[in-house]
């Protein structure tokens, strides 16, 4: 009775057994390969990862944010990658895709992304635009038979095995964020390629591309929402995607502290036990702060503010706690193999994927000095 009362639908028990036998055993390798193995993101898809969320109607799995949030940080306590790839595909693609596509796009996107047949990906960044997304640059035209994109994405995850990327493109650049649209890029489309996949500090095995967008052909039927909406189609899912984000951070925070505490256990040195007491506070902190994000979302609450919360205070706690784990570890932690080592590098990618740290203290900062007292209930 327990069990299911914090673990409704089991999920997260689900995902730490999937977890320790899929992926701990190749966890290092993900890392030093930078590669996930295409059967681990088939065995995703067969547990119904890839469905989270989602109605049964579109073939989703169900599950709640709470649920989503379970499983992404146990999949991150495991491997960061894993737990990023599936978060991306969920949060930025497939959950836009629900919210704002008509049946017919549900019907030919939606059905298989949520089957795991398909990856999702979310193309917003590009060279010269990164936390100001409304000064993207990529262009689309309206013509008699759909749409053309032009342009360069950057740091677009899950691109080079995506079924599915969502790509936002401006129709007039001095129109702001009011001249933006989201399109539904299938894959096989002619003109869209991955021009590099970028090596990276940390989240290795997570894809990372630029992607060029040249001369793309779309049918009328490829544009999300309505014209112009483009920007706050994608500003909703990032603040969905931020609890998703901060779940994932949690589980690194988590990994980084088991070892730490281990550490600890077999040399309790004063200043030792002082550091786990931190990183004990910052990983309860974290964890409170996503479940109350998470219940305020599944209650169909404004949550906006808990969400950067959420994501700015896990974040940092995994950056603390891996970093106190190369403290104590010592030299040993600190060689590239070690899986202190690995955790600190992942963590460090958190506080800027999904908005920057400072990105998150500029909404809590509009939020507050718009009046709210900071309690969560206003
Ligand atoms: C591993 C990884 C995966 C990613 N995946 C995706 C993806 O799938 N899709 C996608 O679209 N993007 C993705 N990104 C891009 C990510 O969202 C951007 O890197 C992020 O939004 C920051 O943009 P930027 O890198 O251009 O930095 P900039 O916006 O140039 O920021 C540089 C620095 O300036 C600070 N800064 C910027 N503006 C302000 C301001 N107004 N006030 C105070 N400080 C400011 C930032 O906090 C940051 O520290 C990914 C990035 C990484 C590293």
């Amino acid at each position: 009775m327990a069990a299911a009362a914090t673990d409704p639908g089991g999920w997260r028990d689900r995902a730490r057994a999937f977890a320790e036998r899929e992926v701990v055993p190749i966890a290092a390798a993900i890392d030093r390969d930078d590669r996930i193995p295409d059967r681990v993101l088939r065995a995703l898809a067969d547990e119904r990862f890839a469905g989270l969320g989602l109605p049964p109607e579109w073939d989703g799995a169900g599950g709640d944010t709470r649920a989503t949030a379970a499983v992404l940080e146990e999949l991150a306590r495991a491997s960061a990658a894993v737990a990023v790839t599936l978060a991306v595909h969920l949060a930025v693609c497939a959950r836009p895709i629900l919210d704002h596509g008509t049946d017919a796009q549900k019907e030919r996107f939606l059905r298989p992304l949520a089957r795991g047949e398909r990856i999702g990906a979310f193309a917003l960044t590009e060279p010269g635009a990164g936390s100001d997304s409304a000064a993207l640059t990529t262009r689309y035209q309206r013509r008699p038979e759909g749409f053309t994109l032009r342009g360069t994405k950057m740091f677009t995850s899950n691109a080079v095995s995506a079924g599915t990327v969502l790509v936002f493109a401006t129709h007039d650049p001095t129109l702001g964020h009011r001249g933006i649209s989201a399109f539904i890029v299938p894959p096989g489309t002619g003109g869209f390629s991955v021009a590099q996949r970028l090596d990276k500090l940390g989240l290795r095995g997570s894809e990372t591309t630029e992607l060029v967008l040249d001369d793309v052909r779309l049918p009328p039927d490829a544009l999300l929402g309505s014209e112009g909406s483009g920007l706050r189609i994608a500003l909703e899912a990032l603040t969905g995607g931020r609890v998703g984000i901060a779940s994932c951070a949690l589980g690194v925070a988590q990994a980084a502290f088991d070892t730490l505490r281990d550490a600890v256990r077999r040399d309790d040195a004063e200043w030792k036990r002082i550091r786990l007491a931190r990183a004990y506070a910052e990983l309860a902190s974290a964890r409170s702060l996503i479940e109350v994000a998470a219940a305020r979302k599944d209650r169909g609450e404004p949550y906006v503010r808990e969400a950067s919360v959420a994501k700015l205070v896990a974040s940092r706690a995994a950056v603390s706690i891996a970093s106190a784990g190369i403290d104590v570890g010592g030299p040993a932690a600190a060689r590239a193999e070690a899986a202190a080592s690995r955790l600190y590098r992942d963590a460090r990618v958190f506080p800027i994927v999904e908005g920057t740290t400072e990105i998150q203290e500029l909404i809590l900062g509009r939020s507050l000095a718009a009046g709210s007292d900071g309690r969560t209930d206003n």
